[in-house]
């Protein structure tokens, strides 16, 4: 509706336009027939006074030459007349004054006619008579008057109409100017809501094929999302279900490790029992056959021979072994089982460490080995049980005895450290100068029964239970027992026990 406004603004203007138009074509045609009136009528009364002139001078003179213009008045007038009638139809006024003007001129014409046939037929005077009668003059007069009204008329109807016309082509040239306006203004209009429609579908054009695009690229992503989530998801169910059976085989195996384990803590327990009793009643004949020996030794019930002297210390020390081994089996057995209580309290290392060498001083003697116990720092103390750690001290003293060849170097020392887990520890250092233990034998040693040399390469005695009983008596002190070893250098057996605080004291 809006942008039909201008076009029916248009289309208003160029109907005034055209009506405009018609209406000044009109308007000219009626300036034009006024213009005729006035002309014709100027016609028709100079014709007739030429008529009137020619007459007089034919009258006057007689010459014929005189009568052309009253001649040609009567083959022109009617025709004047005539188109008097015509141009002035539709003006009743007009009209009348003109069939008045029209008899007027008829009598006037047949007055000069009769003048000119009296003048032809009779002579001068008695024509001159007749124009004397002022018949003619009068007639000639009134349509003078006639025509003058006639022509003042039209005069008159002439200046309105050309009046009515200028202001028609005025009306007419405003609203072409104004129609020409509003065309341009519509034409411009239109032109730039065209190029703005245009710039629009252009615009929405580019927009829709970017968001197009993008949506096809969210599409893209989208989809390939999905496949990532349905890969992902794949992939989880995978490893749910992994998850589920390696959950599955470890309740199973966590059953049977259980069990396992209920049934290692049983034979342990088992084990354990029938060692503290095979000890036990092992040791019973072991003393009878001490005593037994002993009394023989002594000669009671009498003196045996000297052969036999020998075979009775034989007899002894296989006994002191077998009760050693015994012992030693019933020691671990002991600790295995949990069974050592420790009395646990400070224990200054460095006179721990001096009760060693006399104990040991005899064998050491024998095997010509180089003792010595590093001195060390006077405030140091450990917390543990001070028969438990001279026990360890010295089987860890009496294997460096054993297994270093004859002149060999012993040394004892010990120190503060931090802990492996920074808690502050005392380690206490039997270092030989022995045949050391190969790598893959450094754990084993720890576990009950086992010796490096087995066999008949052999050259000392003992049951493998020493470190082991060593270790768990560490361990019952919350210590450790640790070993550093270089084949053909010697070895190294770490006591670690914890140092005793102020706290502690
Ligand atoms: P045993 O001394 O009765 O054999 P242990 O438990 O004390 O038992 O020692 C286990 C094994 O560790 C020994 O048989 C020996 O092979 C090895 N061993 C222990 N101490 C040393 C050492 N200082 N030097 C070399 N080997 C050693």
């Amino acid at each position: 509706m809006l942008a039909a406004g201008p076009a029916f603004i248009v289309l208003l203007l160029g109907a005034l336009t055209l009506d405009g138009v018609l209406r000044t074509r009109d308007s000219r045609v009626l300036v034009d027939r006024t213009r005729n009136v006035i002309h014709y009528a100027g016609a028709t009364l100079s014709t007739l006074q030429d008529a009137e002139t020619g007459q007089r001078g034919y009258v006057l003179t007689g010459d014929t030459a005189y009568l052309a213009p009253y001649e040609n008045a009567v083959a022109t007038l009617r025709a004047d007349t005539s188109e008097l009638r015509v141009t002035m139809s539709g003006e009743p006024e007009q009209q009348a004054r003109l069939d008045s003007t029209d008899r007027l001129i008829q009598s006037k014409m047949r007055e000069l006619g009769q003048t000119v046939a009296l003048r032809t037929d009779v002579g001068t005077a008695e024509a001159v008579k007749l124009v004397a009668t002022n018949r003619g003059k009068l007639a000639m007069d009134t349509i003078r008057s006639l025509l003058g009204h006639i022509d003042s008329s039209a005069q008159a109807t002439l200046v309105q109409r050309e009046a009515a016309e200028s202001e028609r082509g005025q009306v007419v040239t405003v609203t072409l100017i104004a129609g020409t306006l509003a065309a341009v203004l519509l034409a411009l209009f239109s032109n730039m809501a065209l190029m703005r429609y245009g710039y629009a579908q252009e615009k929405l054009a580019r927009d829709l094929d970017i968001s197009n695009s993008q949506l096809n690229e969210q599409a893209m992503e989208l989809e390939l999302q999905a496949q990532q989530l349905q890969e992902q998801a794949a992939e989880l169910e995978a490893q749910a279900e992994d998850l589920e059976s390696a959950n599955r085989d470890l309740t199973r195996e966590m059953k049977v490790s259980e069990a396992a384990r209920s049934v290692a803590d049983t034979a342990n327990r088992a084990k354990s029992e029938f060692l503290a009793v095979m000890s036990h009643e092992l040791r019973t004949p072991l003393n009878a056959i001490a005593g037994y020996a002993q009394l023989m030794q002594m000669g009671v019930p009498e003196p045996v021979p000297a052969v036999h002297q020998d075979y009775i210390m034989r007899i002894q020390a296989s006994q002191r072994h077998l009760l050693g081994l015994i012992n030693a089996v019933l020691n671990f057995a002991r600790t295995e089982a949990g069974a050592v209580s420790y009395d646990m309290h400070d224990v200054p290392v460095g006179a721990l460490l001096g009760t060693i060498e006399p104990l040991i001083a005899p064998q050491m003697a024998a095997r010509g080995h180089h003792y010595e116990c590093v001195p060390c720092d006077r405030a140091l103390v450990a917390r543990a049980d001070t028969d438990k750690v001279a026990q360890i001290l010295l089987n860890l003293v009496s294997n460096a005895i054993k297994f270093t060849p004859q002149g060999g170097e012993i040394t004892l020392s010990a120190e503060a450290v931090p802990g492996a887990s920074n808690a502050p520890m005392v380690v206490m250092r039997v270092h030989d100068t022995g045949p050391g233990i190969p790598p893959e034998k450094l754990n084993a040693i720890f576990d009950p029964f086992v010796q490096v040399e087995t066999g008949l390469s052999r050259s000392t005695d003992g049951a493998g239970l020493g470190l082991a009983i060593s270790r768990n008596l560490a361990q019952g002190m919350s210590g450790d027992l640790t070993v550093e070893s270089e084949v053909g250098a010697g070895s190294t057996f770490s006591l670690w026990l914890p140092l005793a605080t102020v706290a502690g004291d």
